[in-house]
């Protein structure tokens, strides 16, 4: 794990609906270091969201394509679809910033195996019953998309041991301190890191 001045690379995992998205943007608006790593995925584009920003939205060809030239550290099918972390977009922004990674279980579990890569990984849960109704407030998925996501909640949490953290997102803002804190804990100027 990474530690001081150095520039620190944090994963996001969590069951659908958590509220992963909206914390780590919040974190990017607070902390102009860190950048979100844009992943590449076979879903289709939300209203709201941007290619190139949000995900590089691609063809199941094309992601076939970038997978056989070994293009991906890791990827994982989801629903469905692919999402994958390239190479290139890590490479890009892996000197000069902090890393957010919104990856799931699967994902975490490939790039960890990259030992040249240091992460500090932590997992986001929820209340089982506020699930669902957070699902069905954010209207960003058809009822099919609804019970799916919410099946696959025990099957994702299973993973939480693979994390050096696990939170709870009662509170938005309370979850968003406890990440900073987290945070801070790593950016520690050097000076206050005792050696050994
Ligand atoms: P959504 O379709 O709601 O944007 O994302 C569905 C799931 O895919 C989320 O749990 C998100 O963290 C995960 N995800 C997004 N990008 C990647 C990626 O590059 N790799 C992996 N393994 N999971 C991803």
């Amino acid at each position: 794990m990474t530690h001081g001045n150095e520039n620190i690379m944090v994963i996001l995992s969590s069951p659908s609906g958590v509220g992963k998205t909206t914390l780590t943007k919040k974190i990017q608006q607070k902390y102009q270091s860190f950048k979100v790593s844009v992943s590449h995925t076979t879903r289709l584009p939300r209203s709201n969201e941007i290619n190139g920003v949000d995900y590089y939205f691609v063809s199941f060809q094309k992601f076939q394509e970038l997978i056989n030239k070994n293009n991906f550290y890791e990827y994982a099918k989801i629903f469905e679809n692919y999402y994958g972390t390239s190479r290139n977009e890590v490479d890009k922004l892996t000197s000069s910033n902090d890393i957010i990674f919104d990856i799931d279980w699967q994902g975490t579990k490939q790039i960890s195996k990259f030992k040249n890569l240091k992460f500090i990984k932590i997992f986001l849960t929820i209340d089982k019953d506020e699930l669902h109704e957070r699902l069905t407030k954010r209207n960003q998925n058809t009822k099919e998309e609804i019970t799916e996501r919410f099946n696959s909640f025990d099957k994702d949490n299973m993973h939480w041991s693979d994390y050096d953290y696990v939170l709870i997102n009662k509170n938005l803002e309370v979850c968003f301190k406890q990440i900073e804190n987290i945070i801070k804990l790593y950016k520690k100027p050097t000076s206050e890191i005792h050696k050994f």
